[in-house]
C-alpha cells in the first residue's frame, strides 16, 4: 500500500512537467531597430502570442538573429511569424523557401509583406499571391474590415464585419485577389473611403487578409503601432489564425 501510495504522489509530481510538453513551436523574427510604430507592435505581438502559446500549450520564441533563419532551424517550428520584418540574407531567403516547400506554417504581418521593384525576390512576390506594394494611408486610423469567407478556420467566430483598431493601410497593386490561389478572408470596406488625411485611399478593393492556398500561410496588413491588440475581435483573429496555421502537417 505504501509502495503504491508513492507511485500516485511520483506521478502526480512528474505529471505538471508532462502537461506542459509543448504540443508545437513558433519562432517569430522581428527588428528592434526599424521604425519606432513598427518595432512597438511587434513587442505587443511578442506579449500577445507569448499569453496564448502559455494558453493552448505551445512554446513561443522570438529572436531578432535572422542568422537563425536556415533550413535546420526552421525545420524545427511548426510556424514563423515575421514581426514587421524579413530575411536579410540571399541564404536567409533561401533557407526560408526550402521551409516553406516542405510544409512550413507562414504568418507575415504588415511591413512584413513589403516589396517594391527594389526587392529583388521574384519568389516572394508570388508567395504573396503577387501583390505589390503601391502606397499607403496616413495617419494611421482605425478601419471597417469586412469578412469574405465566414467558414475559412482563420476567420471563424468573427463577425460580418468589425472596426480594426488604428493602422497604416497598404494599397497592393495588382491585387492578389486577382490571383486564383489567394483566398482572401478580410477586406477594406468600401464605408472607410475617403481613408487618411496625409495619404489618402480614395477606393478600389483593398484585401487585408489573405491566404495563398498553395502554402500553409496567412498575410494580415495590421502590424502599425501600439493600438493593433486593443480590440477583442480582431485579437481572436489574430489567435484562430496562428492556431489553424499550426494545424499537423499531414
Ligand atoms: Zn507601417
Amino acid at each position: 500500500m505504501k509502495r503504491f501510495l508513492l507511485a500516485v504522489i511520483a506521478l502526480w509530481v512528474a505529471l505538471p512537467a508532462w502537461a506542459q510538453q509543448p504540443t508545437f513551436r513558433v519562432l517569430a523574427f522581428y527588428s528592434d531597430t526599424a521604425e519606432r510604430d513598427h518595432v512597438d507592435f511587434a513587442r505587443d505581438a511578442i506579449r500577445f502570442y507569448s499569453d496564448l502559446a502559455e494558453r493552448e500549450h505551445f512554446s513561443f520564441t522570438a529572436t531578432t538573429h535572422w542568422e537563425d533563419c536556415t533550413a535546420e532551424n526552421l525545420a524545427q517550428y511548426r510556424v514563423v511569424l515575421w514581426l514587421n520584418d524579413l530575411p536579410h540574407t540571399a541564404e536567409q531567403r533561401t533557407a526560408f523557401e526550402q521551409y516553406m516547400a516542405h510544409g512550413g506554417g507562414w504568418l507575415g504581418f504588415h511591413a512584413a509583406g513589403y516589396n517594391d521593384e527594389s526587392t529583388q525576390w521574384p519568389w516572394f512576390v508570388d508567395f504573396l499571391g503577387g501583390a505589390v506594394f503601391y502606397g499607403n494611408s496616413w495617419p494611421p486610423l482605425p478601419a471597417t474590415l469586412t469578412l469574405d469567407d465566414p467558414a475559412h478556420p482563420g476567420v471563424r467566430g468573427l463577425p460580418a464585419s468589425f472596426v480594426s483598431p488604428p493602422n497604416e493601410w497598404y494599397i497592393w497593386k495588382p491585387s492578389p485577389r486577382r490571383n486564383k490561389n489567394v483566398h482572401v478572408l478580410l477586406t477594406l470596406s468600401p464605408s472607410n473611403y475617403p481613408l487618411g488625411l496625409k495619404d489618402v485611399i480614395y477606393g478600389g478593393d483593398l484585401p487585408v487578409v489573405w491566404t495563398n492556398t498553395r502554402y500553409r500561410m496567412i498575410y494580415m496588413n495590421m502590424g502599425h503601432g501600439d493600438r493593433i491588440f486593443t480590440d477583442p475581435t480582431q485579437n481572436q483573429l489574430f489567435a484562430n489564425s496562428l492556431l489553424w496555421l499550426s494545424r499537423p502537417k499531414k
